[in-house]
């Protein structure tokens, strides 16, 4: 048993927290959130009273915060100064590929080695341990992050030097945006050309035009598997997190001079359904945008 702090206790974060209890470690968690601290302890972690206090005696400690700016603000501030050296950090948020690299390095500098470990899997996953985690880091950092992150996940994949799982995660997540666009687009034309919606998915799930977001997600309620379309598009990955995750790429792919016309129009479209107010709708709810309800 390790005791491991854990900062960010929201969708996510709260049941990978308390997955890590369930395996038997000690986890020590923080958010700025009561209602957060309150779930964790119900679910086996020892709320502290902040960042500091869960980096405190932590022989690793993992983040899941909104953005970039909140995971530099917490290594900084507070967990540079309470770790002690040869604590592992892991940053399992989504951040830009920049910051992850920036932050790497400066707790690296401090004896503190680190990992970014973004995942891929909703909030679903997160409470079941069955995420993806995509890893960035040094070799013997991975080795020690991989025991603990597969009490979190079904998969951990070292996908290179740090920045690396991030940059993973922002490319898999525009592959994900630029197909449920285009997945969307298909259902829409294909209605508008008298086919029946569940034939053309019986059709397509097994020709060439298979993808996940239409074998596994289908944005159309009552069609495939059981998806948040079934649900009125409620719960599932939210649009604002897709429109995050597609800003990021851009943005990522500006820096790198890359080409992404694909990911840029999902971007743009996804940016349109967010200035309709629908942030928090499931993000395959950009069907009704398309077929042009407001
Ligand atoms: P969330 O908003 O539910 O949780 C973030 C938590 O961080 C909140 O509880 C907040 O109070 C806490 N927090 C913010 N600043 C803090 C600070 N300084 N100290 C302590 N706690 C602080 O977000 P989420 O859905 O859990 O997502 C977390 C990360 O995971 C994001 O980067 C997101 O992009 C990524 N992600 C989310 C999903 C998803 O389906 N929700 C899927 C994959 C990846």
């Amino acid at each position: 048993m390790a005791r491991i702090g854990f900062i960010g206790l929201g969708n996510m974060g709260g049941g990978m927290a308390a997955n890590l209890a369930k395996g038997g470690h000690d986890v020590r968690a923080f958010d700025l959130s009561q209602d957060a601290l309150d779930k964790a302890k119900a679910a086996g972690c020892l709320p502290v009273e902040s960042a500091a206090a869960a980096a405190e005696g932590a022989e690793a400690i993992v983040t899941m915060l909104p953005a970039g700016k909140h995971v530099a603000q917490v290594y900084e501030e507070s967990l540079f100064g309470a770790a002690r050296p040869g604590t592992l950090l892991l940053d399992c948020s989504t951040i830009d590929v920049g910051t992850a690299k920036k932050v790497a390095e400066a707790a690296s500098a401090k004896g503190l080695p680190a990992v970014d470990a973004p995942v891929s899997g909703g909030i679903a996953a997160a409470a079941a341990g069955t995420l993806t985690f995509m890893v960035g880091g040094p070799a013997d950092a991975f080795a020690r992050a991989e025991p603990i992150l597969k009490l979190m996940g079904k998969a951990v994949i070292h996908a290179g030097g740090s920045g690396a799982g991030q940059a993973a995660k922002i490319c898999n997540n525009m592959l994900l945006g630029a197909t449920m666009v285009a997945t969307c687009e298909a259902f829409l034309l294909a209605k508008s050309l008298g086919l029946d919606p569940q034939t053309f998915f019986d059709i397509s799930s097994v020709s060439s035009g298979q993808c996940w977001s239409m074998t596994s997600y289908c944005p159309l309620p009552g069609v495939g598997p059981e998806t948040p379309a079934d649900r009125d598009y409620q719960g599932g990955f939210a649009a604002g997190l897709m429109l995050k995750d597609l800003k990021l790429a851009v943005q990522a792919a500006s820096d790198a001079n890359a080409s992404v016309p694909m990911g840029a129009e999902a971007m743009a479209l996804y940016q349109a359904f967010a200035n309709g107010g629908h942030t928090g709708l499931d993000f395959s709810g950009i069907i009704r945008m398309l077929g042009g309800e407001q």
